[in-house]
């Protein structure tokens, strides 16, 4: 078989202690998953059901990028999340089984044009032009279950420019790693390549050419982005 165009490259995401990387097939985002997060976002943290986006795959770029600050925001934001990574697809999977589709765990960060997300948000329209735009995920090496477990606590970090901004632990998910995989496979089948990014503690904010930014999961790695100028 041929292609018109060239087909777009595989993204993919560094696997650590190996040479082979994990390809990526979608990206699923968790909104609100920690309480205090939800709090600052003007929102009640009752545990109603989780709700989810989407960003495009090619999204993902590697930790250690220098990344442009965005086009079309004032208020470009960080959101430091746990990343998971599916080895195993599946529909309607149960929590008591869902640790058995982890292929591992991995430090991410989901950027955020918060001022197009929350215009949209207002306006009840998708958040889409806020979240989903070119290299918004960016992905540490992935960590293999096999190699760590699945950890369910554990010190969620992240500084900008050495200066701590969010400081928490995954203990303090809303929703559980198991929970969320149940709840996406409820509704869309999940697949071999699938990464779930399961939402921000508090503490975001504004990025801003030239920031150095670090984060972290204890146990899960470490992630380090630079902000670089706008390409207009
Ligand atoms: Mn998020």
């Amino acid at each position: 078989m041929t292609f018109i165009i060239d087909p777009p490259p595989q993204v993919s995401v560094a696997v650590r202690g190996s040479d082979s990387r994990f390809p990526v097939r979608r990206v699923y985002c968790v909104g609100r998953n920690y309480e205090a997060h939800a709090r600052e976002m003007g929102k009640d943290p009752t545990r109603e059901p989780p709700f989810m986006f989407q960003k495009p795959a090619d999204a993902v770029i590697e930790g250690g990028s220098v990344i442009a600050y965005p086009p079309q925001t004032g208020n470009f934001h960080h959101e430091i999340e746990l990343v998971v990574a599916i080895a195993r697809g599946g529909r309607n999977i149960g929590v008591d089984r869902a640790n058995e589709h982890v292929f591992g765990y991995a430090v991410g960060i989901d950027l955020t044009r918060r001022d197009l997300q929350l215009a949209a948000r207002d306006a009840g329209r998708p958040w889409e032009w806020g979240k989903a735009f070119d290299h918004s995920a960016p992905c540490a090496p992935i960590v293999r279950a096999a190699e760590i477990g699945h950890p369910s606590k554990g010190r969620i970090w992240l500084s900008v420019n050495g200066s701590v901004k969010q400081d928490a632990d995954i203990s303090q998910l809303i929703w559980s790693v198991p929970e969320v995989i149940a709840f996406v496979s409820a509704s869309m089948a999940l697949a071999p390549g699938d990464l779930i990014f399961t939402g921000t503690p508090a503490g975001v904010g504004p990025l801003v050419t030239g920031d150095a930014v670090t984060g972290g999961i204890d146990g899960i790695g470490e992630i380090g982005i630079r902000i670089g100028p706008s390409q207009g």
